[in-house]
């Protein structure tokens, strides 16, 4: 029986991110196979580095068709059909631009506006064909990149949560850097901090979920000036340029952690009032948005608690 009062830490460093896992049993052989799981699909999905098999594609751009395992094949699936949503600020190929701008990376700058404008021209989803039966995915033009960046972790934190459960773990959290993943209800469910733009480790609140994902995508995460303009890494696909709108973040909660983490790009595009009104037919779906003048917008909140922990913000409805 899991003892409700001592909560076991494990931590890593994978995907360029910290990544933390609660257990309310200590067990360090679960630990290491969560890690392990972690990183086996890193190896797969990763375009940091020169191999992967979703680098195997983007190698392959203008040439031919890639084969790759299942699990990948239906990932990128999923990635494409969230991409062509209508109005969708999701782009699984948006890769060329990514990799142009570099943000957060080493060597990071606004690129020559002409440079974007061509790169654009090899971010089209639909030219990211799939082939079912063979599993296989081709890039027909040559330089387009798959980037799997925005939905890639939530697709982790699931299969991490299966893993868990699969085991027999009632209560457990895992932590990808920004993609929450919860099961059970320890007491009092589980608090999640909502952090404060730009503040270090300073939260505006908390949010107490239980079963439940939590994503939050932010302006402030990843991110650098020039001039005196700020740009962060969620790119508009349509203009190649950082989003730019009166958000500073935005939280998804949800059942599955793959759901939150294509959410948080897309209300991310429509900003609070097209968000809130698309996720009225959506009650699986619920979002925090925090806007930069500094008003935390709940779209719903059937399926977690929030709690203000700084007045210098101030909580509003809905607006639809
Ligand atoms: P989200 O808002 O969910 O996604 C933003 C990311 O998605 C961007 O960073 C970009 O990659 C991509 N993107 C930008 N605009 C769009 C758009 N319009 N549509 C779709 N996608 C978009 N970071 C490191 O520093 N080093 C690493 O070695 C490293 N390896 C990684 C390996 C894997 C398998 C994954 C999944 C991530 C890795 N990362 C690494 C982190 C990665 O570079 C992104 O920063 C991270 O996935 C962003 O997640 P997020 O939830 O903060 O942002
Ligand atoms: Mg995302």
């Amino acid at each position: 029986m899991p003892d409700s009062h001592r909560v076991y830490s494990y931590t890593a460093v994978l995907m360029g991110s910290p990544i933390l896992l609660k257990l309310f049993s200590h067990d360090e052989a679960l630990a290491s196979r969560v890690f392990r799981l972690i990183k086996q699909y890193e190896d797969l999905l990763t375009v940091n580095r020169a191999h992967s098999q979703v680098m195997n594609i983007n190698h392959a751009a203008g040439q031919h068709p890639v084969a790759v395992s299942r699990p990948v094949f239906d990932l990128i699936r999923c990635a494409k059909a969230a991409s062509q949503m209508e109005d969708s600020a999701f782009n699984l190929a948006i890769g060329p631009l990514v990799k142009r701008w570099k943000i957060g990376f080493k060597g990071d700058a606004v690129p020559p506006a002409d440079e974007i404008a061509a790169l654009l021209n090899i971010t089209h989803p639909a030219d990211v064909v799939l082939d079912e039966a063979s599993s296989s995915v081709f890039l027909t033009r040559p330089g387009m990149e798959i980037d799997l960046g925005a939905i890639a972790k939530g697709y982790i934190a699931d299969r991490v949560r299966d893993l868990l459960r699969k085991e027999g773990v009632e209560l457990g959290l895992i932590n990808l850097g920004g993609n929450i993943q919860t099961l059970g209800s320890p007491e009092g469910g589980w608090r999640v901090g909502l952090k404060k733009p730009f503040a270090e480790d300073a939260l505006i609140g908390t949010m107490t979920v239980e079963n439940r994902s939590v994503v939050t995508s932010g302006t402030y995460e990843r991110y650098f000036e020039q001039n005196g303009k700020r740009y962060h890494h969620i790119l508009n696909p349509r203009t190649g340029y950082p989003l730019d709108n009166e958000l500073d973040s935005v939280t998804i909660v949800s059942k599955d952690s793959i759901d939150g983490d294509i959410w948080t790009t897309l209300i991310y595009g429509m900003g609070v009032e097209k968000g809130c009104a698309a996720l009225r037919s959506r009650p699986d779906i619920e979002a925090i948005f925090v806007t930069k003048t500094k008003e935390v917008v709940i779209s719903s909140m059937h399926h977690f608690r929030f709690t203000l922990l700084d007045d210098s913000y101030r909580i509003t409805g809905s607006t639809v």
